[in-house]
């Protein structure tokens, strides 16, 4: 079997969730677990309402709640019959909001949190799921949140290896023996306690490097705007060149320094068992991308990442006092 991570900007829009069942056609007969984020930019959305909530302008949250629910249903409305049941499952999980707004802003911010922006990921994946089905697909919903387990680090939730190993075999297996598309929500988990929790903003890479781990997966993709992994950011330079093949040692030293073309966490799983990941992009599906793999290349070309919003703090102290380590150390637990 493989993965496949359809990230937001493929799911942006009617036509794009379009483009993907169209990509999808080649895989038909194969077995895929994909993995969804959130449509565009969903999650910026939903965390405008948990600010407002949280500042205590329930109105705002509810107009910003209100904008999220009517862009999905305007996207359903083009890809479905007024009648399809896509409709009510939409509403179900956009009342899970309001469920939360209607209580006092909870006392943890970030448990909060997660409880509202995960409801991207369960929007997305229900249409996609729905879509991939009135195309005459063999596809089947999966909610991550009873498979990939956590503990309660609500924002940047650390996974329960052993447990999610197990709810693999015993849900996820059976699931892919049966459909060619399992479609789930990257980005999301659940603790113990059946709470939902979340894994990092874009952490919808990692969700679909944890599948591939624990599914021994063949290989993994990430579909993207971009035509695979780049020297540099093209929005900031001009002539930036595709790197054709990258080691697992490279990319994550990338990701390390700041490249948000793939999440940090990705890489480490898939290395572990030596599983190939391609970047490709979705716009041209043919071409063939990067992949990233454990052979290493002695050249590389240069590349160049740009981080934003750095501060840079020079201490030196007066005498050789720095030669006492302790002295940094007090300073680093300091800031
Ligand atoms: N939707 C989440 C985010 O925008 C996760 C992801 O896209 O990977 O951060
Ligand atoms: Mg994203």
């Amino acid at each position: 079997m493989k993965v496949f991570k359809f990230g937001g900007a493929s799911l942006k829009d009617a036509e794009n969730i379009t483009n993907v069942a169209h990509i999808l056609q080649h895989y038909s007969a194969q077995s895929l677990l994909l993995v969804v984020s959130a449509m565009g930019k969903t999650t910026n959305a939903l965390e405008e309402i948990v600010r407002a909530h949280s500042a205590g302008d329930t109105a705002k949250a509810y107009e910003h709640l209100e904008a999220v629910r009517k862009q999905h249903f305007a996207l359903a409305a083009e890809l479905f019959d007024p009648s399809d049941e896509i409709f009510t499952s939409l509403n179900d999980i956009f009342v899970e909001v309001e469920w939360v707004l209607e209580e006092p802003p909870h006392e943890n911010f970030d448990y909060m949190y997660d409880q509202i922006v995960s409801v991207g990921e369960l929007a997305s994946s229900k249409i996609v799921t729905a879509f991939l089905i009135k195309k005459g697909f063999s596809a089947c919903w999966l909610d991550v949140r009873g498979v990939l387990s956590t503990d309660n680090t609500y924002r940047e939730a650390r996974i329960d290896w052993a447990q999610t190993q197990a709810q693999m075999e015993r849900i996820v297996k059976p699931m892919l023996a049966t459909n060619s598309f399992v479609v789930t929500q990257g980005f999301i988990g659940s603790t113990s306690e059946n709470f939902t929790t979340t894994l990092g903003r874009e952490g919808s890479d990692y969700t679909a490097a944890i599948f591939s781990f624990c599914l021994n997966a063949e290989s993994m993709t990430i579909w993207k705007d971009v035509a695979g992994v780049l020297t540099a950011d093209p929005r900031i330079f001009e002539n930036v060149t595709k790197i054709d093949r990258l080691s697992y040692r490279e990319a994550i030293e990338m990701t390390y320094y700041g490249a948000t073309v793939i999440h940090p966490k990705t890489i480490k799983p898939l290395q572990n068992k030596n599983i190939p990941l391609r970047v490709k992009s979705f716009l041209q599906p043919e071409a063939n991308g990067t992949l990233i793999t454990d052979d290493t290349e002695a050249n590389y070309p240069p590349i160049i990442i740009v981080e934003k919003n750095q501060t840079l703090l020079h201490i030196a102290s007066r005498d050789f006092s720095f030669i006492a380590e302790h002295h940094l150390s007090r300073l680093f637990s300091l800031f």
